[in-house]
């Protein structure tokens, strides 16, 4: 499970950069869209080997007095939950002002481990500076500069050192299949859960073999078993903000990471709202399986306006992360359609965890390149050499090549959609990688502390340029493949023939 690191501090202390600095160039996770508006900010970011969530409270209009102090405090609040370590950021600059000692009270009613981070000690000269936030009464403070990059590793030590044991991924179970009900407020969860509960099932309680976590709940259906998670969390009704109906993204990354499955829930009768979209696009970027289930059809059955096809309009305009996703139409107040979810659940996991031979793998890329074969790059043509899926959950290609960079947009999704019109991966995403085949003798060693090394340009290459070496896994595919070298070309050309 992912640990939460959250920074928080008053406007102007630098959390921004901070932020950008510790997830460095990362993507953004998908919800960080132009014209969204968030109070908080969250990047998955790593640091040595360790991946955590980094969540920060994102802009918020200052206002004066009070009324910052509000906005503040119901941030950090809400920030500071999710987190298992939390930075307090200040300013050398200002030096202590009455905010930072009142967040720190805020913070310190939290309980959570704390770090004083003190920002813009931009030459070692600064330090000494930054003994004046001891008073902040926390037992550890670093001196930073966000933007020049000094003490993160310090920081980083003592966020690391405070993170709860790494307890890994959970652990597969054999024939275990798990799912979750993901969704805003108010939209169905608990009753939908409560009904695949329901007397009809048969729920397991102590499964030999199995840790059931208090907060999951197990059942069998047609000799299949299923684990739905989080569903306490589901069921507790969450606690009302009469201010603003706040979509809890940590807790729903979280669980999202825990599923195979998630079952995404909307109202069929208001129709999917950007909060949807963003909770599937969080499915998306964590590669999981998803099916929707429109819910309160009954509702919709009563409305003159409404029928599926409106539905499925607004679907495709709303929510493009939800194509080759199934869609049920349910009431889980009724329980109309509900007897078909876990089954279609049980389907989309299938597909999830389907595996294509090597063989009908590569007649499959000679069919699709001999019927639209792949731009040039340069002048080049790009050859795609050979094809093997290295991982399940999800289904997880590579394809070697003499140029990665050649197959980019729009012809990744020509051979995603191939893909999934000869093999199938109903609900499930999929994913291809593109690597550069090792040349003979080029060994690269996993050991190298740095991410890039870079090297004279080799004998063939025809570009005059170095050759950047990218070593090590790249978050996206998981670590299968870690040993091989990602090789990027910067600007360049590769496309040396063996
Ligand atoms: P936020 O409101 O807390 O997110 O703060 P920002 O990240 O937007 O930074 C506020 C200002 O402080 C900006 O003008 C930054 O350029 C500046 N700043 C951030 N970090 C540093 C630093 O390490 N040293 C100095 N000198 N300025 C910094
Ligand atoms: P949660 O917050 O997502 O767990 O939502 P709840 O399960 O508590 O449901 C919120 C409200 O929607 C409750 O009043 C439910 O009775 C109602 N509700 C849930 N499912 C349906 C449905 O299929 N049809 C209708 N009409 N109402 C429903």
């Amino acid at each position: 499970m992912l640990p939460v690191l959250a920074i928080v501090g008053r406007p102007n202390v630098g959390k921004s950069t901070l932020f950008n600095r510790l997830s460095g160039t990362r993507k953004a996770l998908v919800l960080d869209r132009p014209g969204v508006t968030r109070d908080r900010n969250y990047e998955i970011a790593s640091w040595l080997e360790r991946t955590y969530m980094l969540v920060d409270t994102g802009g918020f209009e200052p206002e004066p007095g009070d009324a910052l102090f509000a906005a503040m405090r119901r941030q950090s609040e809400a920030a500071v939950a999710e987190a298992d370590v939390v930075v307090l950021l200040v300013d050398r600059q200002s030096g202590l002002t009455p905010p930072d000692l009142q967040t720190a009270d805020l913070i310190r009613m939290s309980g959570k481990p704390v770090i004083v981070a003190v920002n813009k000690c931009d030459t070692p000269m600064h330090d000494d500076d930054a003994a004046e936030f001891w008073e902040l009464g926390f037992e550890e403070l670093v001196p930073v500069s966000a933007e020049h990059g000094r003490g993160m590793y310090e920081l980083m030590e003592a966020v690391l050192a405070r993170f709860p044991d790494d307890v890994g991924e959970e652990p597969e179970v054999e024939g275990e299949i798990r799912v979750s009900v993901l969704g805003r407020p108010n939209i169905g969860k608990s009753t939908l859960v409560n009904r695949l509960l329901g007397e009809d099932r048969h729920v397991v309680h102590d499964a030999p073999g199995t840790t059931v976590d208090a907060t999951d709940s197990m059942l069998e259906v047609d000799g299949t078993r299923f684990r739905l998670i989080d569903t306490a969390g589901v069921r507790r009704k969450a606690r009302i903000d009469d201010r603003v109906e706040q979509l809890a993204v940590g807790a729903a990354i979280r669980t999202i990471d825990r599923s195979h499955v998630v079952m995404l829930v909307i109202d069929g009768a208001e129709g999917p709202t950007e909060q949807d979209a963003h909770l599937a696009a969080l499915v998306e970027e964590r590669g999981r399986a998803m099916l929707v289930l429109v819910n309160k059809w009954d509702r919709v059955r009563e409305m003159e306006d409404r029928d599926v096809r409106v539905v499925e309009d607004e679907f495709s305009r709303k929510l493009p992360h939800v194509v080759n996703r199934p869609v049920l139409y349910i009431s889980a107040r009724t329980g109309k359609g509900c007897q078909s979810i876990l089954q279609v659940a049980r389907d989309v996991y299938g597909s999830f965890n389907q595996r294509v031979p090597t063989a009908r793998l590569n007649e499959f890329l000679r069919d699709a390149v001999a019927a639209y074969s792949p731009p040039q790059l340069y002048h080049h043509p790009v050859r795609l050499n050979y094809m093997t899926q290295v991982r399940v959950r999800p289904p997880t290609f590579t394809i070697f090549c003499n140029s990665p960079m050649g197959v980019r947009g729009h012809y990744d999704k020509y051979l995603q959609n191939r893909l999934r019109e000869q093999f199938g991966f109903f609900g499930s995403p999929v994913r291809i990688q593109y690597r550069r085949k090792r040349r003979p003798g080029e060994a690269l060693d996993p050991e190298r502390p740095l991410n890039a090394l870079f090297r004279a340009p080799s004998e063939g290459a025809d570009s005059g340029r170095a050759e950047v070496y990218v070593v090590g896994g790249d978050e996206d595919w998981g670590d299968e493949g870690a040993d091989e070298a990602d090789v990027l070309y910067e600007g360049g050309v590769d496309l040396d023939e063996e």
